[in-house]
């Protein structure tokens, strides 16, 4: 066994950063790979490039090229589905995808696994701990395949040495790749995906004997199952898992490179272990436990995550990385307070102390440099305020940030006392600059009482809206998108470019609206949309229209896959400047003698969605949203729509990790959108919509909304939720979707009217609403003509059997 020393830990670093490119090179190549356009090889060939480019760009920004600074956390596709293709543990389905001799995925086939192939469904999808990134979910099973199937980490370190960068290995650990596993279909009775922990380990081992056998000084193992509580693992099973998975990585291989010796003696090294744990405070115990393993490194979230009390025994020989740079947020930081949060990591007796990001830089756009900064007069919708350059920090400024700590960390605060000065001031004229604080949005909030989050009750208002909207039984209605055909994303985008005219953009949607209610009339659904076709985003056309948000030009986040989005900046005290949905929805209304529905995003779903302001409790920001969609409302009252439906799809995504923070949460979340819909007279029904079928944890928030109206998601699910809000005490209107808009697939009439037996048969079908899934916007007129009109159809015969 080799004797070569740990290598020291480098003094900055950043636990990863985005893979996109920053002008979405990967996605367009990765998307002209699948559309046939290019081969595996010019996909690699763009990749490697974006590789090299990232590293060596790391290293301009301030990481020390040599010493493992610069992490390796490239991926195709998603990191998740890179440890599935780095064990060849595909689902059974998939199997044949494997390469016969070494059990390896080619290029073609990981994308399929991620994709899905004719009847054989993707791996599924769900979110990455509390950010709107999302992982696949793997399928494991007691006969998984499961083997160092796939080299591709060890060929990218090369290729980055090559480059003259040595980099990190960055890989999501065993423990929280198993712990966020489900069992596969074929798996017994009992079986959890961490009974094949052993398997798993065995395989990162090998991985990390051939990582050594390069010459790779630094591994990064994310382990963010260890901060949260909300898996279906107890604690002492994960703390198990972490024992006995890091016992046979870093205890029982040494850690060593060939570097010293070119002997064929590397079967038992490894390179040095940093974990991470990101997205939230390590558990106690879990940090004592790494800190008693022989890992070498451990970094802390401590932008989410509290100081923890030490002395920490086993730290002594560890080096403690202090994730004081935000990786999930776009502030730039205060480095004082962040470097004294640092020195305050002292008592924890680490033998070293590092800067870190709090989680990988994936979360944040690349490079502030790539904006806009212009005067608000300017117009176009996506130049950013000038002071915004100074306040805000994405991935590369992040970069430098960590840099400037480790240097002060390093050197003493002297030697960078100009950097810590000048981002005090900038944070501190973000606190008194105009538009952050607006005094009267402070008093408005201030004088809220308990009676602005409440509306009387529910039998009143539920007899007021009877007599004014006359509806029939079992209403139908749509969730509010109608598709988005290529001529309105044209007309929008030409309008954006200010190639259009106001007079004739509106115009081209008013066209669309007139269709969209004729459609509507002659399938004779009885509550109407407009069908959206305005809103680019259902969160971004908000920001636009509200004060105290930005939207930047470039600020790309990947979401899935080749999938982006660009979340708004919400950087000030918000207020709605003028009416924004108002005037669609009158004109809406002046078309036909049914009933309109207005349409607004609710004030979760807008905070979810964008980049959020740090200075104040997230509770004060959704209240702000809250009135301002209260305001909106009133308008679209006074406008005479007696239907406003405020969509929620984001409750649950931001209920936090910890179960002890989430009374809290479900309280301010639900208030902001009482305090948004409940200004409103009796007969006004106020709808919400929640786009998925498991509810969990949020069931009883439900019912707190109070809204008259819920649809959700059930088609799928076959309208399991119906009894399960029933049960939880809910009583008002629902709508569970009858409709699967996530598939082409058109549904027959007697399917429609099969679902609606089931809704009716478990809730007093008085309350049950006949809708879709969700929206229709990502389907075509082809699929939702035919659809609705069994919908409708459905509806009218079940109506006679009441
Ligand atoms: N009203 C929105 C639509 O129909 C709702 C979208 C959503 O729930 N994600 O598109
Ligand atoms: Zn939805």
């Amino acid at each position: 066994m080799s004797t070569t020393p740990t290598p020291a830990f480098p003094g900055g670093t950043i636990l990863g950063y985005p893979r996109i490119g920053r002008r979405r090179e990967l996605k367009k190549a990765v998307e002209s790979f699948w559309a046939g356009r290019t081969d595996a090889v010019d996909l690699e060939v763009t990749a490697g490039t974006l590789r090299r480019e990232t590293a060596r760009r790391l290293v301009d920004l301030g990481l020390n090229p040599d010493d493992g600074s610069v992490p390796g956390a490239f991926s195709y596709y998603d990191q998740v589905l890179d440890v599935v293709a780095l064990l060849g543990a595909v689902p059974e389905r998939f199997r044949d995808l494997l390469d016969e001799e070494d059990g390896s995925l080619e290029l073609d086939g990981y994308f399929t696994v991620a994709r899905g192939r004719g009847e054989d469904a993707p791996l599924e999808m769900t979110k990455w701990f509390d950010t709107n990134y999302h992982y696949l979910v793997p399928e494991i099973s007691e006969t998984t395949p499961v083997s160092f199937a796939d080299h591709r980490v060890v060929r990218e370190y090369a290729e980055a040495k090559e480059a003259g960068v040595t980099t990190r290995p960055v890989l999501v650990g065993p423990v929280t790749f198993l712990a966020l596993s489900k069992a596969a279909d074929e798996a017994g009775d009992g079986f959890h995906p961490l009974d094949r922990l052993d398997d798993v380990v065995a395989a990162y081992a090998d991985l990390l004997r051939a990582l050594a056998a390069v010459g790779v000084p630094w591994v990064q193992l994310d382990e963010p199952a260890l901060v949260t509580d909300s898996l279906d693992v107890p604690a002492e099973r994960l703390h198990d898992a972490v024992r006995s998975a890091y016992r046979a990585l870093a205890t029982d291989l040494a850690t060593g490179t060939d570097d010293t010796d070119d002997t064929d003696d590397t079967d038992d090294e490894r390179p040095a272990i940093l974990v991470t744990a990101p997205f939230g405070g390590l558990h106690d115990d879990a940090l004592a436990l790494l800190a008693a393993s022989d890992v070498d490194a451990i970094a802390i979230d401590l932008v989410k995550g509290a100081v923890p009390a030490g002395p920490v025994p086993g730290l002594e020989g560890k080096t403690l990385v202090a994730g004081v740079i935000d990786g999930h947020n776009v502030w730039r930081a205060d480095l004082a307070a962040r470097l004294d949060v640092v020195g305050s990591l002292r008592p924890l007796g680490a033998g070293a102390l590092a800067v870190g990001t709090s989680t990988s830089l994936l979360h944040v756009p690349h490079d502030v440099e790539d904006e806009v900064f212009a005067e608000p007069s300017a117009g176009a919708g996506t130049t950013l305020d000038p002071r915004l350059r100074d306040w805000l920090a994405f991935a590369d400024q992040k970069v430098g940030e960590v840099a400037t700590l480790a240097r002060g960390l390093a050197e003493g605060r002297d030697a960078v006392a100009d950097a810590l000065a000048a981002s005090s001031a900038a944070v501190a004229s973000r606190a008194t600059a105009a538009g952050v604080v607006v005094p009267a949005v402070r008093d408005r909030a201030a004088a809220l009482t308990a009676a602005d989050f409440a509306r009387g009750p529910y039998a009143e208002r539920a007899s007021a809206q009877a007599a004014r909207l006359n509806l029939p039984a079992l209403p139908t209605t749509t969730i509010g998108s109608f598709p988005q055909t290529p001529e309105i994303r044209k007309a929008r985008a030409a309008w954006t470019k200010g190639e259009l005219p106001d007079a004739d953009y509106s115009a081209a949607m008013r066209a669309e609206i007139g269709r969209v209610v004729t459609l509507q009339e002659e399938l004779g659904l009885d509550v109407l949309v407009h069908g959206e076709p305005e809103r680019n985003d259902m969160v971004q056309y908000f920001a636009e229209h509200l004060d105290g948000f930005a939207v930047t030009a470039n600020g790309w986040v990947q979401s899935y896959g080749s999938r982006c989005v660009r979340p708004p900046i919400l950087w000030g005290d918000v207020q709605r400047p003028a009416p924004i949905t108002v005037e669609w929805s009158a004109y809406t209304a002046s078309l036909t003698e049914k009933p309109v529905k207005g349409m607004l995003t609710g004030p979760v779903t807008i905070l979810a969605w964008s980049f959020v302001r740090d200075d104040q409790p997230l509770g004060d920001t959704a209240n702000q949203v809250g009135l301002a969609l209260r305001d909106e409302i009133a308008d679209l009252e006074a406008a005479g729509i007696g239907i406003v439906q405020v969509d929620e799809p984001a409750l649950r995504e931001l209920l936090p990790l910890r179960r002890a923070d989430q009374p809290a949460y479900l309280d301010w979340s639900v208030g902001s959108f009482r305090l948004a819909t409940s200004g409103v007279e009796p007969a006004t029904q106020v709808h919400t919509h929640l786009c998925y079928s498991e509810f969990g944890e949020v069931i009883g928030a439900i019912d707190g909304l109070d809204a008259d109206v819920t649809s959700v998601e059930a088609a799928r699910s076959r309208m399991e939720i119906v009894p399960e809000l029933a049960d939880a005490g809910y009583s008002r209107g629902i709508g569970p979707g009858v409709y699967d808009i996530h598939s082409p697939r058109v549904p027959s009439a007697d399917e429609v009217t099969e679902l609606l037996q089931l809704a009716v048969k478990s809730i007093d079908p008085a309350l049950v609403w006949v809708n879709p899934d969700c929206g229709l916007k990502t389907r075509r007129y082809a699929e939702v003509e035919p659809a609705l009109a069994h919908l409708v159809a459905a509806a009218r015969e079940a109506r006679a059997t009441l």
